[in-house]
């Protein structure tokens, strides 16, 4: 599979928003949106042309980097939004937030998504008692999610998990961290997805 492996803060700065894509460093004053809030490269900071293709591009690649998602994979998650019933903006977003990779860095097992998406390819992650590795698995609610007692023992999801537990989770799933394991209790309502995601404007990118 492509991967990228240029420093994913240029992405953040490209976005001029912080994308939160490397764990505890993106809570720090180390955080490259922090220091140069402005797009990289030669013409970073010059007068930006705006126009709504523009807009809507930059918040189509915005979303698609916050879920570490390819172009061709993101495009499939579209039309699979457009096929379900009701508001497509929100499928999409159901979609992407039900993703494996985004529940395990949701519940706190993962410092981010790029970790979450690497520990679960290296197999140590259960769903419903049995292996899976594959990132993009769409989990469904009363899925319990589980880290393999194998992996129990690692030093980086044991700080993850109380770092999370520390910020907060998610009111829709459950986290059992003693015993290293979770529930999706329900899919997440629009209220309580990030509310600096405008859809409308990726439906809108797609549909030209
Ligand atoms: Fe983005 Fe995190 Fe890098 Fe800041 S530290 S620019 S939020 S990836």
């Amino acid at each position: 599979m492509a991967r990228y492996r240029e420093s994913v803060c240029r992405f953040c700065r490209r976005e001029t928003t912080k994308l939160y894509l490397k764990g505890d460093r993106c809570y720090s004053d180390k955080c490259s949106v922090e220091r140069r809030n402005y797009p990289p490269g030669q013409h970073g900071q010059g007068r930006p042309k705006t126009t709504d293709y523009g807009v809507q591009l930059r918040e189509k690649q915005k979303v698609r980097r916050i879920y570490g998602v390819l172009e061709k994979q993101f495009r499939n998650c579209i039309h699979l939004a457009e096929r379900k019933k009701g508001v497509t903006g929100e499928n999409l977003l159901l979609l992407l937030e039900s993703r494996l990779d985004n529940i395990v860095y949701r519940m706190g097992f993962a410092a981010s998504r790029s970790e979450a998406r690497q520990l679960i390819n290296h197999g140590h992650f259960l769903v419903n008692g049995r292996k899976v590795d594959i990132a993009s698995f769409r989990t469904k609610p009363g899925m319990v999610v589980e880290l393999k007692e194998k992996s129990r023992s690692n030093p980086f999801i044991e700080e993850s998990l109380k770092t999370a537990i520390r910020r907060g989770l998610p009111a829709w799933l459950e986290v059992d961290a003693d015993n290293f394991k979770g529930v999706v209790k329900a899919m997440p309502t629009r209220e309580e997805l990030p509310s600096n995601i405008r859809e409308q404007l990726i439906v809108e990118f797609y549909s030209r």
